[in-house]
């Protein structure tokens, strides 16, 4: 049941491309660097202003896509996904997106990030009224939302859809004449707007931009429904902003350190919360700071810069195995764990080590790395997190986890520390979060979404009813 309030359109990167004759292999550009967004499947859609044609598959964006492949979807326009999906989702080639409907009425694709909470309702709703699904993918509700629609032209069906979306979703959908880009109300999920030349990008994170040499124009805002065609690009709003509430876990670990969100570098702010982790912690004394490759390398130096304890390379990680996430089993994810990092002794033994992670979830990997730095010789571990103790679920899309396996929701600071056998444990504080990646909205917590710290969800996280105004949409 909670996997599928969840959803199943976890993290995951999304990309757009519109007016360049070689969308499909830009797109495939643009998917290498997002790849860190979602490992398990990718898909592209192009269109010639025809027909629109898909290359979908399972694994890396490498194993998906050759050049025989990018050469059969030809055109001028793009849609495409990076997946990533937690074993609540569905697997397998059927939940690649971007996914792709055929009607009389013409072809629609569309490819989304982000977790909608009401798509259970709302599927359940249309399979009373006599809709058939084929997946059990959010994208796919969309899909008949739109297509059920009695609202006209395009857009405005889409518009319509949407109003009846809870959560959150940063999406794109492509037909033959246009290419439209929405934002949830809150801004949950990153999505940015680019220029290529005369062609328009779009995409979850600005590496996307820089490794096709394209421009970044500005954000796409929440609650904004962006249309693009060969007349150029149009903007409205299709629903008022309460409350800003861009993800935190996006700058504490999921974007890349080269991108910029809401334009705040993220690894300039994981840098800040290293200082302010430094600052908080001041009472520890240790000979040397090391990070969990890759995502703590920025928090690391920043502690090590402002402790005046050196940085070092304690740990080093195999580039060629996945994020631990990926392995479904607990007992798989200690083995992944174990594949993946490596302690420099000559850097640790003997030493007082600080270990700077990002975030603590289950604990397994805090856990794991203690033993192995304590194994390798270090005198005493100290483990400082760049975030505070993850205490609830996420219901938007990041794979965090039930509160029965999030280690912060049922233990105390002294008792995870205790259980990842650490000589001590601190977590950067809820202000320290906010103040570090120094966002300069209005709202207390600089318009972002710290629900998984603070249980302050921005929406409805069990939405059990459709309410009347809402089924008027859905005649
Ligand atoms: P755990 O081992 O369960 O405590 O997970 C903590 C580790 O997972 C940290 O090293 C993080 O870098 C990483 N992490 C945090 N959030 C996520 C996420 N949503 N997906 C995958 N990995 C994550
Ligand atoms: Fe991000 Fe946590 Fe909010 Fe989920 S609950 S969107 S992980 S900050």
């Amino acid at each position: 049941m909670l996997a599928e309030i969840r959803g199943l359109n976890e993290e995951c990167g999304v990309f757009g491309i519109w007016g360049n004759p070689n969308a499909a292999h830009l797109s495939y550009y643009g998917l290498h660097a997002l790849q860190h967004r979602g490992q398990e499947g990718a898909g592209i859609v192009v269109s010639d202003g025809k027909h629109l044609r898909a290359v979908k598959g399972e694994g890396l964006v490498n194993d998906v896509f050759n050049e025989e492949k990018l050469r059969s979807i030809v055109g001028d326009r793009a849609i495409a996904h990076a997946r990533y999906s937690t074993d609540g989702g569905v697997s397998g080639i059927e939940g690649v997106q971007p996914l792709l409907f055929h009607s009389s009425t013409g072809s629609l694709s569309i490819a989304q990030n982000g977790n909608i909470v009401n798509a259970s309702h709302l599927k359940q709703y249309l399979e009373r009224q006599g809709s058939i699904f084929h997946t059990s993918s959010d994208a796919e509700v969309l899909a008949h939302l739109i297509k059920k629609s009695t609202h006209s032209p395009f857009r405005a069906k889409v518009k319509n859809a949407l109003t009846l979306l809870k959560g959150a979703y940063s999406l794109l959908i492509l037909t033959k004449d246009e290419m439209l880009v929405a934002r949830d109300p809150h801004g949950l999920r990153p999505l940015s707007l680019g220029r290529l030349g005369d062609s328009y990008v779009v995409a979850s994170e600005t590496c996307a931009f820089d490794l096709i040499g394209a421009e970044y124009i500005r954000e796409v805002e929440p609650g904004e429904l962006v249309v693009i065609d060969n007349n150029g690009m149009t903007s409205e709003k299709f629903a008022d902003v309460t409350k800003r509430a861009m993800c935190t876990m996006e700058y504490v670990y999921l974007a890349r350190p080269d991108s910029n969100i809401d334009g705040i570098n993220v690894h300039m702010a994981r840098k800040r919360m290293g200082k302010r982790l430094a600052r908080e912690c001041a009472h520890i004394e240790a000979d040397v700071v090391t990070g969990v490759p890759d995502s703590s390398i920025s928090a690391a130096i920043g502690f090590a810069e402002e402790s005046g304890i050196p940085y070092e390379l304690g740990l080093i990680k195999n580039r060629y195995v996945g994020r631990t996430f990926i392995q479904p089993t607990q007992e798989l994810r200690e083995r992944g764990v174990k594949m993946k990092l490596s302690p420099v002794v000559q850097v640790v033994k003997g030493k007082r080590v600080v270990m700077v992670d990002d975030s603590i979830v289950r604990g397994t990997t805090s856990r794991r790395i203690v033993t192995m730095l304590k194994e390798a010789g270090a005198a005493e571990v100290h483990v400082v997190i760049s975030s505070p103790p993850m205490t609830d679920p996420c219901y938007y899309g990041i794979d965090t986890s039930t509160h029965e396996e999030l280690i912060a929701s049922s233990n105390t600071v002294e008792e995870i520390r205790e259980k990842i056998g650490a000589d001590s444990l601190t977590f950067l504080s809820v202000e320290g979060t906010v103040d570090s990646i120094g966002r300069e909205y209005e709202d207390d917590n600089g318009g972002l979404c710290m629900a998984c710290f603070t249980k302050d969800y921005p929406t409805e996280i069990f939405p059990d009813t459709i309410l009347p105004h809402e089924k008027e949409l859905l005649r």
